[in-house]
């Protein structure tokens, strides 16, 4: 017996290092589950400050995680912003990226490295989940036949998917080429000439940015759009259980229209967008409960965050629940204490929250570190092990470390350029200094700012900006109150040559 004991401990300790090899972040590939809400801002969850609104399950991820207080999107829209993700590259750089229509062709090049493409080189099996809105197929994208390309083009091994948001045609799922439920007899026909609230526009009464006709049969309960993406998301899941898969949660909730199920109406205190966080912290709890219950959780990697900032009603359909108003989210502060909303160039449109949960990798706690969504690319490259050629992911920063609570002797990050909706205003992020270049209304972003819609938006009557532009020390002045760009030419004019050398350069990566 003692020789066996003994031999059991001899080859116990021949395994030891390996063990703790397999330990490194650099040589095990775990699952990856990335969580992207949409329009979520920096107050919506408990963890974040919100006390109108309960998310328990998402508040026990970031305890059991890292919570991330300087974490962005690299646009305060959906398109630029999802763009960025996958491809790595600042959306500013590609024309074309600004919001895109339920007609527009794929807006990524199929070519390129994309996170899918990168992650199913590693080995992982790939798929997303819910939203997508980065184009489909050719303009006008024809919804009748093999619609491509599109996510699996790009490398996702499957996709079921909305194709452009909840409030715009078509209101069909579609499951990698194809279009669920369409009956051939009653093709879809789609007219982009039709606004937002014309008669032609409605569908189960909600009205949509243009007219969907035919594909009767295909068109989604919006009552059940959260119920589907957790179900999906937990049979990929299930499916993949025994490889490295990588997941992409799509959510569609809190995005307009806002129509929760029945089951989550009235849950939250501040009306019904506060519902649909609730119903958002159910689907994350959908997702964690199958990673628990196939006892994945310790071999996956989770990231949770949101496309872009929060705003309480901006384009309309809500105004038909009527919680257009600040009083009917009973002072809820969607973005905090931050200037802005979705679509501006205010730390509001951008700045987000983000978790990472990997047990025993991600250390848990809370971290300032200034990281992107953009940077994403690079750093799942680092965590499986792939090399990214020169001109790949042009703008995605390895910043692994931070992502797993690891201390560096520099930020993985030094600067960082966001957008607003349309790329007509950028900022330029560095250390605690943020600066804005001069721009003029319109879609600027400041638009926004005319009309005041959230109470963080205290300084909405702010004066314009001189011509030098702004600068803002975001450590003693998060909420972007104070100008200070005359008191400081040097780092306005330090910055401003940055800001130039990133966008001639088309390459701002180390
Ligand atoms: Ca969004």
């Amino acid at each position: 017996m003692n020789k066996i004991t003994n031999l059991v401990f001899t080859i116990l300790l021949l395994a030891l290092p390996a063990a703790l090899l397999a330990a490194d972040a650099t040589l095990v590939k775990p699952n990856i589950v990335f969580i992207l809400a949409d329009d979520i801002g920096y107050g919506d969850f408990g963890c974040y400050g919100a006390t109108k609104v309960q998310t328990p399950n998402i508040d026990r991820l970031a305890a059991q995680g890292l919570r991330f207080t300087d974490a962005h999107s690299m646009a305060s829209v959906c398109t630029p912003s999802r763009y960025s993700i996958l491809t790595g590259e600042y959306a500013f750089r590609k024309k074309g990226t600004g919001i895109a229509s339920g007609i527009e062709g794929l807006l990524i090049d199929t070519h390129r490295t994309s996170v899918p493409s990168l992650l199913k080189r590693a080995g992982y099996t790939t798929g997303i989940v819910g939203k997508w809105h980065l184009g489909l197929g050719s303009k006008p994208t024809d919804y009748n036949h093999d619609i491509k390309p599109g996510p699996l083009e790009l490398g996702f091994d499957y996709a079921w998917i909305i194709p452009a948001t909840g409030d715009r045609v078509p209101c069909v799922w579609v499951e990698n080429h194809h279009v669920v439920n369409l009956d051939p007899a009653d093709p879809i026909a789609l007219d982009y000439s039709v606004k937002r609230g014309e008669p032609e526009s409605f569908i189960h009464g909600i009205p949509r940015i243009g007219r969907q006709t035919g594909g009767k049969a295909a068109i989604w309960d919006d009552e059940n759009i959260s119920t589907v993406i957790a179900a999906k998301s937990c049979a990929f899941i299930e499916l993949h259980k025994n490889e490295p898969f990588f997941l992409e949660v799509a959510t569609h909730n809190i995005h307009v229209p806002r129509v929760p199920n029945p089951k989550f109406r009235g849950q939250s205190q501040c009306g019904v967008r506060g519902d649909v966080i609730v119903e958002l912290d159910w689907t994350v709890a959908q997702v964690l409960a199958k990673l628990d219950e196939l006892k994945l959780a310790d071999n996956t990697l989770v990231i949770l965050t949101s496309d872009n900032g929060g705003i309480l009603d901006n384009n309309g359909p809500d105004t038909v629940h009527g919680i257009g108003s600040l009083a009917a989210v009973n002072g809820h502060q969607c973005n905090g204490v931050l200037r802005g909303t979705k679509s501006t160039i205010w730390e509001g449109g951008t700045r987000l929250p983000m978790i990472t949960r990997w047990p025993g990798h991600v250390q848990p706690g809370v971290s300032d570190a200034l990281v992107c969504q953009v940077d994403l690319l690079a750093s799942f490259a680092a965590l499986t092990g792939q090399k990214l050629a020169p001109t790949d992911a042009p703008d995605s920063y390895n910043i692994l470390p931070a992502l797993l609570g690891q201390k560096t002797d520099t930020p993985c990050r030094d600067y960082l350029v966001e957008q607003n909706n349309d790329g007509s205003a950028l900022a330029l992020r560095h250390n605690q200094w943020k600066y804005i270049p001069g721009h003029n209304g319109g879609k600027s972003g400041r638009r926004k700012l005319a009309k005041p819609e959230q109470p963080s938006e205290v300084v909405a009557d702010h004066d314009l900006p001189p011509p030098a532009g702004e600068l803002y020390n975001l450590a003693t002045d998060l909420s972007e109150t104070k100008n200070i760009a005359a008191a400081h030419p040097d780092i306005v004019a330090e910055m401003s040559a940055k800001l130039a050398e990133i966008r001639t350069n088309k390459k701002s990566r180390p």
